[in-house]
């Protein structure tokens, strides 16, 4: 479903991403991790052009992102992306927030949006939060409407970028609860995060970044118990 192959990226001089080689199928759940400006931010951006890759290729379901044919827009509504700061409307309602795309970007109805909407903050777990403001919310809540938001949009694809580090600890596991169901239910996902419970419970692989480079890709197993890179081990004992 997404494949990168020998992906290179540079800001300017400075080599983002080297040579990265991965594929993942339908109904895979990636967790990226890797110490800070080992450059998964970027490589997940690339996925949905925020960013737009060097050289080597980039597919999602088989078209080349950054090919100058390929229809932005149609591969960005397939793909949804929640990050570590929520970037909810404040003046808008928790249904509004999450019926806005769906309207504006699929065009459909006031009514069929504000359905999708009830149904995903429901099953986010907080249907009575329709009517509150952002300001209103705690932070795990705000986080889980932007899931809602995302999830409205029907993606192929979610990507998570950080979604836990910015919440306080308590909040932290009612999050990761409504992105495992989300696994279970078969949805693609790329999950940038060091919450290794969550990834020992609902990851394929784990992809372990250091400087720009996939070092290593692994069953959570045997990642966890027993990596094979030493940049791996000494990153590990570093959060554990
Ligand atoms: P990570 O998410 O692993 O912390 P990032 O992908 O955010 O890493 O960043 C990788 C590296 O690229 C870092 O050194 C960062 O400073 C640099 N970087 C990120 N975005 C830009 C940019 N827009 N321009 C220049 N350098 C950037
Ligand atoms: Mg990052």
């Amino acid at each position: 479903m997404i494949t990168f192959d020998k992906v290179d990226k540079f800001y300017g001089d400075f080599h983002v991403l080297k040579e990265i080689n991965l594929t993942i199928n339908q109904g895979e759940v990636v967790v990226v991790i890797g110490p800070s400006g080992s450059g998964k931010s970027t490589m997940l951006r690339c996925i949905n052009r925020l960013e737009s890759i060097t050289s080597g290729s980039l597919t999602v379901n088989n078209v080349e992102v950054n090919d100058k044919k390929t229809d932005i827009n149609k591969l960005r509504r397939n793909i949804g992306m929640v990050f570590q700061h929520f970037y909810l409307y404040p003046h808008k309602t928790v249904l509004q927030n999450i019926m806005l795309a769906p309207i504006k970007v699929l065009g459909i109805s006031e009514k069929e949006a504000k359905e999708t909407a009830e149904f995903y903050l429901k099953k986010v777990g907080i249907p009575d939060k329709a009517n509150s403001y952002p300001s209103q919310l705690s932070g795990g809540q705000q986080q889980r409407v932007a899931i809602a938001r995302g999830l409205a949009m029907k993606p192929d694809i979610m990507l998570f970028d950080e979604p836990t580090s910015a919440l306080d600890p308590e909040m932290i596991g009612e999050v990761l609860d409504v992105m495992k169901a989300l696994a279970k239910e078969g949805m693609t996902m790329v999950v940038v995060t060091h919450e290794m419970n969550f990834a020992k419970e609902v990851a394929d692989r784990i992809v372990f970044m250091d400087q720009g480079e996939i070092v290593e890709e692994a069953i959570p197993a045997e990642f966890y118990e027993n990596p094979r890179e030493e940049r791996a081990r000494i990153f590990l004992s570093r959060i554990l």
